[in-house]
C-alpha cells in the first residue's frame, strides 16, 4: 500500500519536460510512480487545479535554523544549503545541526574565508557557530580581509579548507568580496583543490564597482580566468547584486565563457536590495558612492529600519556591532524601468538558478533568533528574500509578466541547482526531478495564488500559495498550514548518494 497519493495535479518534471495532469505515488521517502491508477494509499492529497513540482533547492541559504526553514517552506524550498560562506570546522557544524529539528534538508560548503581568518589573524573557530556570526568576527584586525597570504599561510588556508571538504563540505565558499586582499596565487591553489576534489566553488566576487580599476567586470574576468586555468567549477553567487549597473555586460561575458566549455554557473534573487553585515569592507571604501552609484542613505540598518547618513555614521555603526545586518538598496526596481530591466537580465539568465541568499532571523537586540516561535513575531527581522524569493519569482516573472514558461521556471528553482551540486554529492540526482525513484521532496501550489507577501517593513510574512510541501515524503505544510512538529530535514554531505 502506498503512503501518499497526490491525485489529479498538473505534474511537472523539468528534466523530461513531462507536464501533464497525473497522479504521484509515494512510498516512504521516495516517489514510486507517476501516472494513473497507481493503487490505494493511506493518505490522498487532492491536487486538482494545482501544480505538482519538485521541491525547490536553495543553494544560497544563510538562515540554517528552524524559523528560517519554516519561512522557506512557505516559499517552496525543501533543501536549503549554505554554500556561499560555508562553515568550518564542517564536521562540528553538521553535528550541531543534527541536534536542531531541521524542517528542510540542509548542508554546507567548506568556508575558505574562515580558514583565512584562522590562519591570518589566529581567529579561533568555535564548533558549530553560526556562519554569519563568524563573518562578523575579526573586524578589529582586518589583515584576513586586506592582506595577501605568503606561501606558508596559503598552504595552511588550503589545508584547513580541504579538511572541511573531507568532513563533508559540498564545495568551497568563496566570499571573496569580504577578503579582496587574497592574492591570485592563493585563489589558484583553492581552485586547484576544488578541481581535484570535484567540488564546486561558490563565489561572491572580489569587488563591486561600475568603474575601473577593480570593477565588477574585472572580478568576473578573473573568476573566468580561474575556471580556465584550473578546471574548477566556478559558481557565481547573486549575479543581480554584485554586477550593479553592469549586469548586461557581466551576463554576456559569462555566456561566452560557458560557450567555450568552462564550468561556470550562476544564480540570482529577484530583488534590487541586498543584505549583508555593516562591517563589510566595501562600505568603508572612501570611493563607495562613486564606485557603486549609491549613497550611504541607500544602506538601512535592519533592526531599526534607520538609514545611514554618511561614512562617519557607517563607521560608528560598525564599531557598535560589526555583525549588525543591513539592507542595501542598490537598484530601484519599483520606480526605475532601466533598473528593473537589469534585474530581469540576472533573474532570467538562461541556465541560471534562482537562489535566495536568505538571511538569518534577528531579534531586536541584534542577536540571531533560532527559536520555535510561530508565527514569527513582527520584531523578528531579516530580508524579504528570506521569505519570498521563489514565490516572488513565480508571481511576477511567470504568472503576471509571463516572461518564461512554467516548466522552465520550475527548472531554475529545482533541476538547475541540483545539477550544480550533484558532481560532488550524487544524491542530488534524485532531487530537483519528479520521477519514479526520486526523493519525495515535492511542492503542490496554486499558480493563481502563489505570491510573496514579505516586504521591507514586514519581512516576517510567509508567502501565499504553497498548499502542500513534502520533505522526504513527510508533509511539512498541509492545506496551507504548517505542521509545527514536522522535522524531516536531513543532512546532505559531499559523497552522499
Ligand atoms: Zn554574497
Amino acid at each position: 500500500m502506498l503512503d501518499i497519493l497526490i491525485r489529479g495535479g498538473r505534474v511537472i518534471d523539468p528534466e523530461t519536460g513531462f507536464d501533464t495532469v497525473a497522479d504521484v505515488a509515494i512510498a516512504g521517502d521516495r516517489i514510486v510512480a507517476v501516472g494513473h491508477d497507481l493503487g490505494a494509499a493511506r493518505q490522498v492529497i487532492d491536487a486538482t487545479g494545482l501544480v505538482v513540482a519538485p521541491g525547490f533547492i536553495d543553494i544560497h541559504a544563510h538562515g540554517q535554523s528552524v524559523p528560517a526553514d519554516r519561512m522557506q517552506a512557505f516559499d517552496g524550498v525543501t533543501t536549503a544549503l549554505e554554500l556561499e560562506v560555508g562553515a568550518l570546522p564542517v564536521g562540528a557544524w553538521y553535528k550541531r545541526q543534527a541536534q536542531v529539528r531541521r524542517v528542510l534538508n540542509y548542508g554546507t560548503a567548506s568556508a575558505w574565508i574562515f580558514a583565512r581568518k584562522a590562519v591570518m589573524i589566529g581567529l579561533e573557530l568555535q564548533d558549530g557557530e553560526a556562519s554569519l556570526t563568524v563573518m562578523g568576527r575579526g573586524a578589529d584586525d582586518p589583515r584576513w580581509s586586506v592582506q595577501a597570504a605568503n606561501e606558508a599561510e596559503a598552504n595552511r588556508i588550503v589545508a584547513l579548507t580541504r579538511q572541511g571538504i573531507e568532513e563533508g563540505g559540498l564545495g568551497i565558499g568563496i566570499p571573496n568580496g569580504y577578503a579582496p586582499g587574497a592574492g591570485a596565487k592563493e585563489m589558484s591553489l583553492i581552485c586547484d583543490l576544488a578541481a581535484e576534489t570535484d567540488t564546486p566553488t561558490y563565489t561572491h566576487i572580489a569587488q563591486m564597482s561600475n568603474i575601473d580599476p577593480k570593477s565588477s567586470i574585472e572580478a568576473y574576468v578573473n573568476l573566468i580566468g580561474l575556471a580556465a586555468a584550473t578546471g574548477a567549477h566556478m559558481h557565481i553567487c547573486h549575479l543581480n547584486s554584485t554586477s550593479l549597473q553592469d549586469v548586461d555586460r557581466a551576463a554576456k561575458l559569462i555566456a561566452k565563457a560557458q560557450a567555450q566549455g568552462l564550468k561556470i554557473t550562476t544564480e540570482a534573487y529577484p530583488y534590487g536590495t541586498g543584505s549583508t553585515i555593516v562591517s563589510a569592507g566595501f562600505f568603508a571604501d572612501p570611493a563607495f558612492s562613486q564606485r557603486t552609484g549609491t549613497g550611504y542613505d541607500a544602506i538601512e540598518l535592519v533592526t531599526t529600519h534607520r538609514r545611514l547618513r554618511d561614512i562617519d555614521d557607517l563607521l560608528a555603526s560598525r564599531e557598535a556591532d560589526p555583525s549588525a545586518l543591513v539592507l542595501w538598496h542598490f537598484l530601484d526596481t519599483e520606480d526605475n524601468a532601466a533598473d528593473r530591466a537589469l534585474l530581469d537580465i540576472s533573474v532570467l539568465y538562461p541556465g541560471g538558478a534562482i537562489a535566495s541568499d536568505a538571511m538569518p532571523w534577528t531579534q531586536p537586540d541584534g542577536g540571531l533568533y533560532e527559536g520555535d516561535e510561530w508565527p514569527l513575531g513582527d520584531d523578528k527581522t531579516s530580508h524579504p528574500r528570506s521569505s519570498g524569493t521563489f514565490t516572488r519569482f513565480l508571481r511576477q516573472w511567470v504568472h503576471e509578466r509571463q516572461m518564461l514558461p512554467l516548466g522552465e521556471a520550475i527548472a531554475k528553482c529545482s533541476l538547475i541547482p541540483a545539477r550544480i551540486v550533484e558532481p560532488c554529492a550524487p544524491l542530488f540526482r534524485r532531487k530537483g526531478r519528479l520521477q519514479a525513484g526520486c526523493d519525495a521532496d515535492i511542492v503542490i501550489f496554486d499558480l493563481e495564488q502563489v505570491a510573496d507577501r514579505a516586504t521591507f517593513a514586514r519581512m516576517n510574512l510567509p508567502s501565499d500559495g504553497m498548499r502542500h510541501v513534502l520533505v522526504n515524503g513527510q508533509p511539512v505544510i498541509s492545506n496551507g498550514i504548517l505542521d509545527l512538529n514536522a522535522a524531516p530535514g536531513r543532512a546532505i554531505r559531499r559523497g552522499d548518494r
